[in-house]
């Protein structure tokens, strides 16, 4: 079942799905599944993996960029550590004319990712190259968007993964896509190129609709789904004309990931088998 959600174990099989993905008019970013590392030796070698991604796309010419955790590269270790590692990504993605995104994980680490994140795009070389991403969920991201929009910093909008407290987060489904519509306006308006990612067919309508009222050229944003799923709301947009990026995770550590796919929202389980047939 994992194959659904995983391109396989190398970073060659990513590189496959990659092409793949790239021959159906998709861009794709690629991550190297892990987290949470217990040693400065584990964490620069996560580094590594991403060091390679980053010269085989180049390399290879691909559309693609590359997603990263910090608790991958030793943020539960120190935040000196996991700083030095991304930013010699980020360096690396400056030399290739690249792009390195750091994902958004569970609230203990929401403030230590946007400070680490502004601190990086906040080196004049590295203006561009570095993005982040903000959960529709959490009662602060319209401010932290703020925040980051005077950066000039990248985000993708997603609707958050992790289980958190109500006081953190809104519980109830409505409201997180009412945010998460909201944060979609302000991201399409700010002139800076961000990822709508969603497989929601409501978020995907409402930001369609958005552009259309606003005149906001579909070239200036893209959509960004997680790879096996919804694959046919992906192959439409882009049969429409909208970019669409999947998010391509490998590697061997894919279980935590996997649980993730399944356990965000009980009827997940239900919308797998269903997706199964869908596609
Ligand atoms: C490109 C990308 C990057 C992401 N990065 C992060 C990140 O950095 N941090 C973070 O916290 N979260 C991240 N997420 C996950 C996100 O927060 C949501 O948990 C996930 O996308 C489900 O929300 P949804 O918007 O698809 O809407 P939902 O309301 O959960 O689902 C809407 C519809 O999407 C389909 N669907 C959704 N999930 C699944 C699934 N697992 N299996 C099958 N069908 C499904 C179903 O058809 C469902 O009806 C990312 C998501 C994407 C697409």
């Amino acid at each position: 079942m994992s194959s659904r959600f995983v391109a396989g174990f190398r970073i060659e099989d990513a590189l496959s799905a990659t092409a793949a993905l790239e021959s159906q008019g998709m861009t794709v970013t690629l991550d190297s599944l892990g987290e949470n590392v217990s040693s400065p030796g584990q964490a620069r070698q996560s580094g590594q993996i991403y060091h390679n991604l980053l010269d085989a796309i180049a390399q290879s010419k691909l559309n693609a960029n590359v997603s990263l955790k910090l608790t991958q590269m030793g943020m539960d270790l120190g935040r000196d550590l996991a700083f030095d590692v991304v930013s010699g990504l980020v360096q690396q993605a400056v030399r290739n004319d690249g792009f390195v995104r750091v994902d958004m994980e569970g609230t203990p680490y929401t403030q230590a990712t946007i400070d680490l994140v502004r601190q990086l795009h906040a080196v004049p070389e590295n203006r561009g190259h570095v993005g982040i991403v903000i959960q529709a969920y959490l009662r602060r991201s319209a401010q932290d968007i703020e925040t980051l929009l005077a950066d000039g910093i990248r985000i993708r909008l997603c609707k958050g993964a992790y289980s958190e407290p109500p006081d953190l987060a809104f519980p109830a489904k409505k409201d997180v896509d009412g945010n998460f519509v909201a944060l979609t306006k302000t991201l399409l308006k700010s002139g800076l190129y961000h990822g709508i990612a969603t497989h929601d067919d409501a978020m995907v309508a409402a930001a369609k609709a958005f552009a259309r009222t606003e005149r906001i050229d579909p070239a200036s944003f893209e959509f960004q789904m997680l790879y096996g799923i919804r694959r046919d709301l992906q192959r439409s947009l882009v049969k429409e004309g909208y970019n669409v990026r999947v998010y391509v995770p490998f590697g061997e550590q894919w279980y935590p990931y996997f649980m993730r796919r399944l356990a965000e929202r009980p009827a997940n389980v239900i919308f797998l088998a269903k997706n199964f047939f869908r596609n």
